[in-house]
C-alpha cells in the first residue's frame, strides 16, 4: 500500500536535508516534488495543488525549532495536511433502530460481498447479533459466496435464491431479523459493471424503503480516478454516509484514498486490504497519513493483534518463555496466530520503516510453508526437546518435509538464536525485578 508514494515523498523531503533553514526557495522545490509525488500516485490534480499550497504556506509561517530539521518540520506539516485531507478524524458507522439496517452499495467486483462478510465479522466481534442479507438478485454466485462467508464467520445469512425482487427479500429479511432477535442487518445489494440507470433506481428505491441508519459505498481503490467519479455518481443518487475503500493491498498508488474524501465530502469508514475476513481496518486519517509517509502504523498493528490473538494462548506462551521452555510446538502455534492476523506483507508495512525496506520483497503466507513443513515432520519428542535433533535427525527431517538440509539447519539456528534471546530477556527481566526490590 502506498509504497511508491512513500518512496517519492521520502525523496522529496531529502532535498531539504542538510539545509539549516526554511526559505522560500528550498520549500518551493520540496513542495513541488511533493505535488508531483501525489499526482503520480493518482491524486486528483486540483486536490494535490490545494494541499501542497497549504503545506507551503504553513511551512513558511512556522519557526523552525532548533531541535527539528526543516525536513522533519515539513514531514510533520505534510502529515497534518494529509490527515485533514482524508477527513481529520475517524468516523464510526451509525447503528440505530430495531433492527439497525446497513445498506451496502457499489459497482460489481468492487468487493461488496466480501466486505459484507467482513463487516458481519466486525460487528459480531462487538457483541452484536447480526443478519447478513443476500440481495444481489442478478448474480446467483453472490448468494452462495455470502453463505460461505457467513458460515466461515459464524453469522447467519438470509437469502431467497428464487426471488428476483430485492425489496421483497429485504423486507422479509427484516421481518425474520425481528423474529429471531437480530439487531443489526447488513444488506448486500447488486452491482453492475458500469453505472446504469436500472441499477441506480433499484438501489435508490431500496434505500428509500428500508431507511437504513447507514449506507456505505464500496469502491475498488485500484480503479484510481474512476473510483472518485463513481463515488460522485453514487453520492448524487444515494447520498451515502460513508466510503469503504477496497483492495488497498494491491494498490501501490493509492491516490483515490487521498482524494475521495475531498471530492465527495463523505468520510472513508473502512479499508480492506485483502481477501481474508481479517483484512479489514477501521479508517483513521491520522494513521493513514503516517503510513503514507512511511512512518508505519503501529497502533493498527496492535489492534489487529489484540483482535486475533487468543489471550489464554498468549499467557501460556509467555510462561513457557519465562521458564525457558519455549519449544517447536509453541513456535508453530505462534506462526498460526500471526497468520490469523491477515496479509503478512500488509502487516509488515505497518511497522515504521518496514514499507521502504520491503520494497520488491515477496512475502506472503506461503513464506512460512517450508518452516511449517519441517516442524510438522518432527516427532512430538523433537518438538518438545529441540536439543535432541542431531545430524541424523536433521537429515530425516529434510527428507520428510521435502526441504533441503540447509533449510533445516537454518531453522534450527534461528530457533536456537531465538531461545538464546528469550533467555537473555528473562535474565534482564530478573535483574530489573531484583533492582526494583532493592530500591
Ligand atoms: P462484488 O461483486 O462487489 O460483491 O465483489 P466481491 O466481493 O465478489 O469481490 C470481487 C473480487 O475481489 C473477489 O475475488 C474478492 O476476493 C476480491 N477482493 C475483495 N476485496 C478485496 C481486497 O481488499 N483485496 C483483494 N486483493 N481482493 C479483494
Amino acid at each position: 500500500m502506498f509504497d511508491n508514494l512513500s518512496l517519492k515523498l521520502d525523496r522529496a523531503f531529502k532535498t531539504l536535508k542538510g539545509t539549516g533553514t526554511i526559505t522560500e526557495i528550498n520549500v518551493a522545490t520540496t513542495v513541488k516534488e511533493i505535488r508531483r509525488a501525489l499526482i503520480d500516485a493518482d491524486v486528483n490534480y486540483k486536490v494535490a495543488k490545494e494541499v501542497t499550497d497549504t503545506i507551503k504556506t504553513e511551512a513558511l509561517g512556522r519557526d523552525v525549532l532548533i531541535a527539528v530539521s526543516p525536513g522533519q518540520l515539513l514531514i510533520k506539516i505534510t502529515q497534518e495536511e494529509l490527515t485533514k485531507l482524508m477527513g481529520g478524524k475517524k468516523e464510526d458507522i451509525k447503528i440505530s433502530g430495531d433492527p439497525s439496517i446497513i445498506l451496502i452499495s457499489g459497482l460489481q467486483g468492487s468487493g461488496k460481498t466480501t466486505f459484507t462478510g467482513k463487516l458481519g465479522a466486525h460487528l459480531k466481534k462487538q457483541g452484536r447479533q447480526v443478519l447478513l442479507v443476500a440481495c444481489d438478485i442478478y448474480r446467483p454466485a453472490a448468494i452462495d459466496q455470502l453463505k460461505v462467508l457467513g458460515e466461515q464467520i459464524g453469522v447467519e445469512v438470509y437469502a431467497e435464491p428464487e426471488n428476483k425482487n430485492a425489496l421483497e427479500i429485504a423486507n422479509n429479511a427484516i421481518a425474520y431479523a425481528k423474529k429471531t432477535g437480530k439487531k443489526t442487518v447488513v444488506v448486500d445489494t447488486a452491482g453492475r459493471l458500469a453505472v446504469d440507470e436500472v441499477m441506480m433506481s433499484e438501489i435508490e428505491a431500496l434505500k428509500k424503503a428500508l431507511n437504513p441508519s447507514e449506507t456505505l459505498f464500496v469502491v475498488d481503490s485500484m480503479t484510481g480516478q474512476d473510483a472518485v467519479n463513481t463515488a460522485k455518481t453514487f453520492d448524487e443518487r444515494l447520498n451515502f454516509d460513508g466510503v469503504v475503500l477496497t483492495k488497498l493491498d494491491g494498490d501501490t498508488r493509492g491516490g483515490a484514498a487521498i482524494s475521495i474524501r475531498h471530492v465527495v465530502n463523505k468520510p472513508i469508514k473502512f479499508i480492506s486490504t485483502g481477501e481474508k475476513m481479517e483484512d479489514l481496518d477501521v479508517f483513521h486519517p491520522d494513521r493513514m497519513a503516517q503510513r503514507i509517509l512511511g512512518m508505519g502504523d503501529v497502533i493498527s498493528l496492535v489492534e489487529r493483534a489484540q483482535q486475533s490473538f487468543d489471550e489464554d494462548e498468549a499467557k501460556r506462551i509467555n510462561s513457557k518463555i519465562r521458564s525457558n521452555n519455549f519449544n517447536f510446538d509453541d513456535f508453530l502455534s505462534q506462526l498460526e496466530q500471526v497468520k490469523k492476523m491477515g496479509n503478512i506483507k500488509d502487516l509488515l508495512g505497518m511497522i515504521p520503516g518496514m514499507g521502504k525496506a520491503m520494497k520488491g520483497l515477496d512475502i506472503d503466507d506461503d513464506s512460512f510453508k517450508p518452516i511449517e513443513a519441517i516442524i510438522r515432520s518432527m516427532t512430538p519428542a523433537e518438538r518438545e526437546q529441540p536439543d535432541i535433533i542431531d545430524g541424523n535427525r536433521r537429515k530425516r527431517l529434510a527428507a520428510g518435509s521435502g526441504r533441503t538440509i540447509v533449510e533445516v539447519n537454518n531453522l534450527m539456528k534461528q530457533f536456537a538464536d531465538m531461545r538464546k534471546m528469550m533467555k537473555q530477556m528473562n535474565k534482564m527481566g530478573g535483574a530489573k525485578a531484583a533492582m526494583s526490590k532493592m530500591l
